[in-house]
């Protein structure tokens, strides 16, 4: 299949970044960006940027700021696995053996084992914290 990414050629007007400290917008350019460190984040294709957020600040002092929260959040290997994964899987909908799902995230079987683990406990620990279990007893199916 032959699928063309090519939508919105043409005229581009290009979107005013927010600010991710203050959520100010910055529609003249002025906008400062940084990378960050962080374990929940894949690039869409490019594995090179895995594990890298991009931020940007309406200026160098939240950029500072933004920098130092991200400074204190711990890089989980486990999360970073399972987003890895995660990426993989939506890139083959039709799904992924475990030979072609190692092959296709770099990771080896035993990462993959506990990306897989983690991702599962960080549902039940979403759920958990949203109420959708109906609270700590809900039934599991
Ligand atoms: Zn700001």
């Amino acid at each position: 299949m032959d699928e063309t990414e090519n939508e919105g050629l043409g005229e581009q007007v290009p979107e005013p970044e927010l600010c991710d400290l203050c959520g100010a917008v910055i529609a003249d350019g002025s906008e400062v960006y940084f990378v960050v460190r962080d374990s929940s984040v894949v690039h869409r294709t490019n594995q090179e940027f895995d594990g890298r957020r991009l931020l940007v600040a309406c200026g160098r002092e939240h950029g500072r700021q933004l920098v130092e929260q991200y400074r204190d959040r711990p890089f989980v290997e486990p999360e970073q696995w399972a987003a890895k994964i995660g990426r993989a899987l939506d890139q083959h909908p039709n799904g992924l053996s475990g030979a072609e799902l190692a092959e296709a995230t770099g990771l080896t079987p035993a990462q993959i084992e506990i990306g897989v683990r983690w991702q599962a406990m960080a549902a039940t620990d979403w759920r958990s914290r949203v109420g959708l279990d109906g609270g700590p007893d809900g039934e599991r199916s």
